[in-house]
């Protein structure tokens, strides 16, 4: 007799294998597919940003990226043979991760599997959905093995993190409406020869109406994009480019005396701008690509995907583990994750046209801009700011209703992200948050007494299985620095969900918004 998997994910790309490791660490049954034999090798998404190492981070991994990939120090932008402006990258970035990294996202994936697979995971190669039937209380799908073999399987849940293509989200008939970019794109990944590049740093350079976009991610390894002249997409279509291709456009828009060889990846791409209408059906969602796409500029698409997969992972398995109210969990997973793809293509497709507009009158208004740019720390703080996606912040849905959240989004509000802050431990040793952070809910008291003793504290105990409790009193943050990171010149309390959001907060004599919260998430459903 088959046992149903708890949990299907089907997809191992980033997505799917932050779901998984996500749901491992809470012990629940996954069967993750894939219908690639062998992993894929591209380069893909290169950019990580620090609100998604903050999750890789809490998943066990974040060393292991740290070690294998280039550190982003500066965005640099050029026209001809002059250089406009530099951005530092990871300066003042609020996070216990600020520094922003390059990592070819084939790599990506196989830390990402080699984790899952260490901890006891499968990942079914060669093994493709084909079709989905919702059923009263699972889900039947319909797989095909590489040998041609089919089967038929069930499970609890669903998950769809398959791409841009998704058959998951097809068979929901989900509509995905946006549009296409009319351009084509090439991209190589090649080394360069000829010019001094900082290997540290992007590099957007324009001149002669177009732009090139280099990314470095291993030494003396670049990844090449620009935009197809009409003149070749006329002739070839969507093939693939040469490496002479390439070098004409490198050697009319990018900089001088840039040579270019040792091509890998050669390819070209179709820039979509698409939302999914919805992100669940009953007992099956969708996440990452399946669930939104858009123009690599900023580098957003994967970031989304893997932070999708920490939002929907510890809800879905508080539910499978008969924690909190079901609807208010689930419910919350697209009220929180939507509104953020739609800003993300919007500000993709915005970086997109300013970034590789065309004519002269273009070029003229960007370079004035970024000059300027140069000379902003201001504007250079947002933006980077908003690059690292630390600055996120949930307003819409039930689980952000309940933790109280106000329209104040300020970091440290209920729905923004968690802080990193540092205490003394018992043996005056240093104590920070981050690595303490866990698949739990975490409960920090602010006290000004003994913290023992703190309501919230007493509120918690009996959800120890799914809430820890760290209480910093007087002697531990004796300047008051931790308290005053998040807003408190008093005792207080903020609750933290296990993908690190605020989930409330509140003075230590008042916790009717902590109780409400837990019995509507953290306490047994069915008891
Ligand atoms: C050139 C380029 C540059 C990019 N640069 C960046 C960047 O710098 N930063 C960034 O964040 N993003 C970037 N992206 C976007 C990024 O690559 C995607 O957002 C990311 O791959 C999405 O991950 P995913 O896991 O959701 O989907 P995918 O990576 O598409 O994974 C889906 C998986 O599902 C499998 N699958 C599909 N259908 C089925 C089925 N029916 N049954 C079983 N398995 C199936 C596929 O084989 C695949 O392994 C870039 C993309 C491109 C093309």
């Amino acid at each position: 007799m088959e046992q149903p998997a708890r949990v299907l994910i089907v997809g191992s790309g980033p997505t799917g294998l932050t779901l998984a490791l996500t749901l491992q660490r809470y012990g629940i049954e996954v069967r993750l597919i894939d219908r690639l034999e062998q992993p894929a090798n591209l380069s893909k998404a290169l950019a990580v940003w620090p609100a998604s190492l903050e999750v890789l981070g809490s998943l066990g991994v974040g060393s292991a990226f740290e070690r294998a990939s280039v550190p982003l120090r500066q965005v640099t932008f050029g026209d001809g043979t002059q250089r406009l402006a530099r951005i530092p990258m990871g300066e003042g970035i609020d996070s216990a991760y600020p520094q922003p990294i390059l990592l070819p996202q084939s790599q990506t994936e196989a830390i990402l599997a080699e984790r899952f697979v260490k901890l006891g995971g499968t990942v079914e190669r060669g093994v493709e959905l084909i079709g989905l039937t919702e059923q009263a209380d699972c889900v039947q799908a319909m797989l095909r093995h590489a040998d041609g073999r089919t089967e038929t399987t069930h499970a609890a849940w669903v998950v769809g993190a398959d791409g841009a293509r998704s058959a998951v989200r097809h068979a929901l008939d989900i509509a995905f409406d946006g549009y296409t970019e009319a351009e084509s794109y090439l991209l190589g990944d090649v080394h360069i020869d000829g010019t001094e590049l900082d290997e540290h740093s992007i590099h957007l350079w324009w001149h002669n109406g177009g732009t090139i976009a280099l990314f470095p991610f291993a030494q003396n390894v670049w990844r090449v994009i620009s935009r197809r002249h009409d003149d070749v997409a006329d002739e070839r279509g969507e093939e693939p480019p040469t490496l002479e291709e390439l070098q004409q456009n490198m050697t009319r828009h990018g900089p001088p005396g840039a040579r270019l060889s040792a091509p890998g990846w050669m390819s070209t791409f179709r820039i979509n701008e698409r939302l999914a209408a919805r992100y669940r059906s009953g007992r099956v969602f969708i996440a990452g690509d399946a669930a939104h796409i858009h123009s690599p500029a900023g580098g957003q698409g994967m970031n989304t995907g893997i932070q999708d997969a920490a939002n929907l992972g510890w809800k879905l398995a508080y539910v499978i583990h008969g924690r909190g109210h079901a609807p208010t969990l689930l419910d919350s997973y697209e009220a929180e994750r939507r509104p953020v793809a739609r800003n993300v293509i919007t500000n993709a497709a915005r970086m997109l046209h300013v970034g590789m507009a065309p004519h002269a009158l273009a070029r003229v208004v960007r370079d004035a801009a970024v000059r300027v740019l140069d000379h902003m720390p201001a504007l250079q703080h947002k933006l980077r700011t908003e690059m690292s996606e630390t600055e996120i912040a949930y307003h819409d849905g039930p689980l952000v209703a309940l933790g109280g959240a106000t329209q104040h989004r300020a970091r440290g509000a209920a729905g923004t992200r968690a802080l990193e802050i540092s205490w003394l431990g018992d043996t005056d040793d240093e104590r920070r948050l981050w690595p303490l952070l866990n698949e739990r809910h975490t409960l920090l008291v602010f006290g000004d007494g003994n913290p023992a003793q703190a309501p919230a504290t007493l509120c918690a105990a009996p959800h120890a299985a799914a809430l820890q409790t760290i209480a910093i009193g007087i002697a531990a943050d004796p300047q008051g620095d931790a308290r005053n990171r998040y807003g408190f010149d008093a005792a207080g309390w903020v609750l933290i969900r296990p993908d690190q959001v605020i989930a409330a907060r509140g003075p230590e004599h008042d916790v009717t918004v902590l109780e409400r919260y837990i019995q509507k998430v953290i306490a047994h459903d069915r008891v």
